[in-house]
């Protein structure tokens, strides 16, 4: 039987499981990227301080809905979003 990964699969397994804030799906830690805000800056998690995690998928395929959502949640300027944008270019980069 094929199984399907969906987050039902990820929460019925022992794997602790994070929300990404952009689609609120739950996920293992391996596909989700954590990040924090610094300074009114979106920046990778430096262990220190309050995190979030984005799924992969919603970096990959929706950087308009990323930036959006992280925009209206954490009140990020638009100069600012800018550099977020390129951080997750890098990530596409080095997968
Ligand atoms: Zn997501």
């Amino acid at each position: 039987m094929k199984k399907q990964l969906n987050s039902d699969t990820i929460r019925g397994s022992k794997e602790p499981t994070r929300m990404c804030i952009i689609c609120r799906g739950r996920f293992s830690q391996n596909f989700l990227l954590r990040f924090q805000v610094k300074n009114g800056k979106v920046i990778r998690y430096e262990n220190l301080g309050r995190s979030f995690y984005m799924c992969k998928n919603c970096i990959e395929n929706d950087e308009k809905k990323v930036k959006k959502i992280v925009i209206n949640k954490f009140r990020i300027k638009s100069k600012n979003i800018e550099e977020f944008g390129n951080i997750l270019k890098e990530l596409d980069t080095n997968g």
